[in-house]
């Protein structure tokens, strides 16, 4: 018999139990071979940190961070020299180069010479808006893209001064008065940033923009700083938005090598559940009830799992505290005690394993989980299918993979 509560329980009997929001919806913008907003996974990228025109230098970092899995790169480019190293450094990469132009509308013509899959502006301090439409034009005659790249830090004046400071509007009419100068030249081939190194600003300025505009958008936290600290600062920043469905290519800034940026912008995505690639790992953080040595089994898992592309969720905890619940809700789960561990698959307990089988008896369950989900992992591992409107897989609907 239920007795009446002093709180409104209707309102949880009518809210959503599954959570999550959709995508916000944005057109397509073609990046090299890298489709960038609708239901595409969100791109990761990064940025080089060597002198452009030094071109062993930046190719191998280029080359660093593909193989940490960058999707798309950006070089500076504020000097001739810059400019002119382009061609060769697009030609010994695998993915989209895009030039990083600032004060000098001169470099963004002078890089649009050369092969460049993207071009990235800030209007603000590009030096009026005829230059600004200059670029544009020169953009569009050779078809290629452009972020209209806003900075809190290189606001307009008279926006400062309409709205007192850089605030998340006066950031978002920027982007959204040079958006409509792009447009009255037939130009549409835009995605939009609107960054600042406040996490509010930057949060508030993403969401009052998808509110009123579908170019597609870059979301990082600008001049984030120094790791950790800015890995967390960004993961505060960006989930929030991701949350909310914005976002369609990210850049974590880090101080320093860039090659880390590629891991945290994956971890961000995958915690968020707006890009899952790997198997989402759930342990304990265990405590005095511990029945199982966790730290050995979850590195051998982490080890015998490297490499695998899967959206599943395993849970391994210490004891029979949380362990059976948490392990009926996982795809697939073990709950220790007694020197022994539950094994669940698809919230069913299908076997007992003493502790020294624990990984082999998780494994052998995620082959079994493997050939059940075969039909939906081979759709999923086509780039093209992979996004909010497709089914996500496993008991918790995890989005499919992006290879
Ligand atoms: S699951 Fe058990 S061992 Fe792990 S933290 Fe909770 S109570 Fe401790």
């Amino acid at each position: 018999m239920t007795t009446a509560s002093r709180f409104n329980i209707g309102l949880l009997e009518a809210a959503q139990k599954v959570p999550g929001k959709p995508r916000h919806k944005t057109r397509e913008v073609k990046v090299g071979n890298v489709v960038i907003g609708g239901n595409n996974p969100i791109v990761v990228q990064s940025m080089t940190t060597t002198d452009t025109f030094d071109v062993e230098g930046t190719i191998k970092q280029i080359h660093a961070l593909e193989e940490a899995g960058c999707e798309l790169v950006r070089v500076t480019v504020p000097k001739p020299e810059d400019a002119g190293a382009l061609t060769q450094i697009k030609n010994r990469i695998g993915i989209p180069l895009i030039c990083d132009i600032h004060f000098d509308y001169k470099m963004a013509l002078a890089a649009l010479d050369h092969p460049v899959d993207k071009i990235r502006i800030n209007p603000g301090n590009i030096g009026g808006h005829d230059r600004f439409r200059q670029v544009v034009r020169k953009a569009k005659e050779r078809g290629l893209p452009m972020r209209i790249g806003v900075n809190a830090g290189s606001l307009e004046r008279d926006l400062c001064e309409k709205y007192e400071f850089p605030c998340p509007p006066a950031i978002v009419e920027s982007a959204l008065r040079y958006i409509e100068m792009a447009e009255a030249e037939g130009y549409h081939d835009i995605v939009v940033s609107l960054k600042s190194s406040d996490v509010l600003v930057a949060v508030e300025a993403y969401r009052l923009y998808a509110q009123l505009c579908d170019y597609p958008t870059h979301i990082g936290i600008t001049e984030a700083g120094k790791p950790p600290y800015a890995v967390t600062k960004s993961a505060a920043g960006l989930s929030p938005i991701l949350l909310d469905g914005i976002g369609d290519t990210i850049r974590i800034s880090l101080l320093g090598d860039p090659v880390p940026e590629i891991a945290a912008a994956f971890d961000i995505l995958q915690a968020t559940q707006r890009r899952v690639r790997r198997p989402e790992l759930i342990a304990c953080p265990t405590c005095g009830r511990l029945a199982i040595d966790l730290e050995k089994i979850i590195a051998e898992l982490e080890t015998r799992l490297k490499g695998k592309q899967l959206p599943v969720k395993i849970s391994v905890l210490g004891c029979v505290v949380n362990g059976p619940g948490e392990a009926r809700e996982a795809d697939i789960g073990i709950a220790a005690g007694n020197g022994q561990g539950m094994i669940f698959r698809n919230g069913e307990m299908v076997r007992r394993v003493p502790e020294a089988e624990i990984v082999d008896g998780l494994m052998e369950e995620l082959a079994r989980w493997e050939v059940e989900n075969a039909g939906k992992l081979a759709v999923a591992s086509g780039r093209e299918s992979v996004g909010a409107g497709v089914e996500g897989i496993g008991r918790r609907k995890l989005p499919v993979i992006a290879g």
